[in-house]
């Protein structure tokens, strides 16, 4: 089976880590160590297909730094990912994935948006609504999901193997 790289980016604390466990491993972690690195290696079978996900967790993207330069180029997807709790963490998607387009060369790159924790109601404020209207300004397809719940989850992983898998 083909193997797909993808990066999964975004601001420290927005629930990276637990997205990429509760897919792989499907479980939920309440902590997970912030600055830990991973990579997960994934079969899937999606359309009477079997792929590989290669799942590069990364530690966070406050500084824009080489490290993560290099998962881009590394990179054939990207799941960039905000928490439906913290409108700024949404707002930082931006800048990211003007650097995914700046250092892939053009706009024509895989890419799935997600918002996290959906589960969180009471702490939400990022709106559905708001989410669609970014999604078309932005052109990029949006989830919401909640890693604890186990929400949408596969959905956003096999939206993006099957927009990689028409590269
Ligand atoms: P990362 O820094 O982006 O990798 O964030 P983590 O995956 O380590 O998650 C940060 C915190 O948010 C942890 O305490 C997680 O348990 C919590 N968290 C992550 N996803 C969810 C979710 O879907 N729902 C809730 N309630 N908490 C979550
Ligand atoms: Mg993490």
């Amino acid at each position: 089976p083909q193997r797909y790289t993808t990066v999964v980016l975004g601001a420290g604390g927005v629930g990276k880590s637990a997205l990429v466990m509760r897919y792989g491993k499907n479980v939920f972690l309440d902590q997970y160590d912030p600055t830990i690195e991973e990579e997960y290696e994934v079969t899937v079978e999606l359309e009477g297909k079997r792929s590989h996900l290669e799942i590069i967790d990364t530690a966070g993207v406050e500084q824009f730094t080489g490290i993560n330069e290099s998962y881009i180029q590394r990179g054939l997807g990207f799941v960039l990912v905000f928490s439906l709790t913290q409108e700024a963490t949404l707002k930082e998607l931006d800048h990211i994935r003007q650097q995914i387009y700046r250092i892939k060369g053009g706009e024509d790159v895989p890419i799935v948006v997600v918002g996290t924790k959906m589960d969180l109601t009471g702490e939400r404020e990022v709106s559905s609504q708001a989410m669609q209207e970014l999604a078309v300004r932005w052109n990029l397809p949006f989830y919401e999901t909640s890693a604890k719940r186990g929400w949408h989850v596969s959905e956003v992983f096999n939206d993006l193997l099957s927009r990689m898998r028409k590269r």
